[in-house]
């Protein structure tokens, strides 16, 4: 594929009639013509792209128009779109066979990859989704301990889990309610919500209610409100009070495992203590339906069918998913962590000068390789300060930056995911892009 931007015009609308009409058709069978609700561009207006396309840092769309990707599939495209090696692997895997139904080699050497790299994880399950690894995280803890209540932080998402999509009414701790229609009153009222990085707050949930808890769950360094990493007091606080009152703490590190260092945000981590329980998803898949959760081997013992804890999946482990991520972990190497490095270096850089000169106000979210931009000069510590940003300048940043050829992630909340192909030309094109886009927005 071309470079985006050498044939077409860099700044003029590009041609959407091809993505619109699949939109239309998408609609007619697919609610809202998408299969997870960000796609729709719902925070941002406008028509998403429908993609044909991608190799490296570029995406191609049904009408021919190119971009810089900095959504990488939320995530998972760690070395970039269609890696050489990890397409051979795949292909060579899908050649032999696409599903077994039996234990196959594959699964075992993922799960010894893992384990290899996030020390505190002795004993892994290979799921689908990430979804799926925090449902089963939870079941799990609850099993392990014999309670129910789940402890977590506004802001943090940990996939659609019902007891898990709540969110926090009025007072400092607050039982859930229900974040979606169809969740059960009674299945939010067993999640107990607080606000992130707030110690006082978990020691009074846990005052009160500490012989209930199975488990707090944690997002690392949460990234799904916009990048907002935990204080270190807050992590220590977290691992004691769970220790003493024995529940379990769960970190889900969906988003930042094998992401925000190459042993995910546990690398970077001031807890002390390890966390009992790990999920992860995303790059451990490296593009296909691959997650995990696992930790400590006498609480993965409870798992079905060495305990009492029932969890399974017909396509969990499967050989050439499973060869996609072990391709991709294996070849992250520190090398790779430091060209991530170098291009959140580049980027954040961008954007401090460009919206500086700008007058824009905002703040950059870090943790380790991982970066997010807020529209707002207020410290970010927590969800209500994450939501103090500009949300509809940023919806006319986006669209700035998507008719320069750089695609954002559709929304103010999410992280800007770069890969071992955020390089060179493609660092250019992304600095120059930010600079136009953010005088055009204050023009
Ligand atoms: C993406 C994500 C999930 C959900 O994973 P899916 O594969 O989309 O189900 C869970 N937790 C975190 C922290 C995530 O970023």
């Amino acid at each position: 594929m071309s470079m985006p931007g050498t044939a077409s015009p860099a700044e003029g609308a590009q041609p959407t009639a091809s993505s619109a009409a699949w939109l239309e058709r998408g609609r007619a069978v697919i609610p809202g013509g998408v299969n997870s609700p960000v796609r729709a561009f719902g925070a941002v207006g406008g028509e998403p792209r429908f993609v044909v396309e991608a190799e490296g840092a570029v995406l191609r769309d049904v009408d021919g128009n190119e971009y810089l990707d900095l959504v990488g599939s939320w995530g998972p495209m760690i070395l970039g779109h269609t890696h050489p090696e990890v397409l051979e692997a795949v292909t060579a895997a899908a050649s032999r066979g696409f599903s077994f139904g039996t234990p196959n080699p594959t699964e075992v050497e993922l799960a010894e990859e893992i384990v290899r790299r996030i020390d505190p994880v002795e004993s892994v399950r290979l799921v689908n989704s990430g979804t799926e690894a925090t449902m089963s995280a939870l079941r799990l803890a609850r099993g392990f301990t014999g309670r129910e209540l789940v402890v977590k932080f506004a802001g943090n998402y940990h996939g659609h889990v019902d007891a898990l999509l709540a969110s926090a009414g009025s007072g400092l701790a607050t039982f859930a309610l229900p974040d979606s229609a169809g969740v059960p009153a009674a299945t939010a009222a067993q999640t107990l919500v607080l606000p992130f990085n707030d110690v006082p707050a978990l020691e009074a949930a846990f005052a009160e209610h500490g012989a209930g808890v199975a488990a707090v769950i944690v997002e690392a360094s949460p990234g799904n409100m916009g990048i907002v990493p935990p204080t270190p007091e807050f992590e220590q606080a977290m691992r004691r009070l769970t220790r003493e009152h024995g529940a379990l703490l769960i970190s889900d590190e969906v988003m930042t495992g094998f992401r925000a260092s190459r042993t995910g945000w546990l690398g970077l981590s001031q807890m002390g203590d390890a966390p009992d329980l790990f999920t992860f998803g995303k790059v451990v898949g490296g593009g296909f339906p691959v997650a995990a959760f696992g930790g400590r081997a006498e609480v993965m013992a409870q798992l079905a069918p060495a305990g009492p804890v029932y969890q399974a999946g017909t396509l969990s482990g499967n050989p050439v998913a499973a060869t996609a991520g072990l391709t991709t972990l294996r070849r992250c190497t520190d090398e790779v962590y430091a060209t991530l490095d170098h291009a959140r270096e580049v980027i954040t850089g961008a954007v401090t000068e460009a919206f500086t000169a700008a007058g824009i106000p905002h703040r950059i979210g870090r943790a380790g390789t991982m970066f997010s931009v807020f529209l707002t000069d207020a410290e970010v510590t927590d969800y209500a300060s994450a939501q103090q940003q500009d949300t509809a300048l940023h919806a006319r940043f986006f669209h700035a930056m998507l008719r320069r050829g750089v695609h954002l992630p559709p929304s103010a909340f999410e992280a800007w995911f770069v890969s071992a192909a955020h390089t060179g030309d493609v660092l250019d094109r992304i600095v120059e892009a930010i600079h136009a886009s953010a005088r055009e927005i204050t023009a």
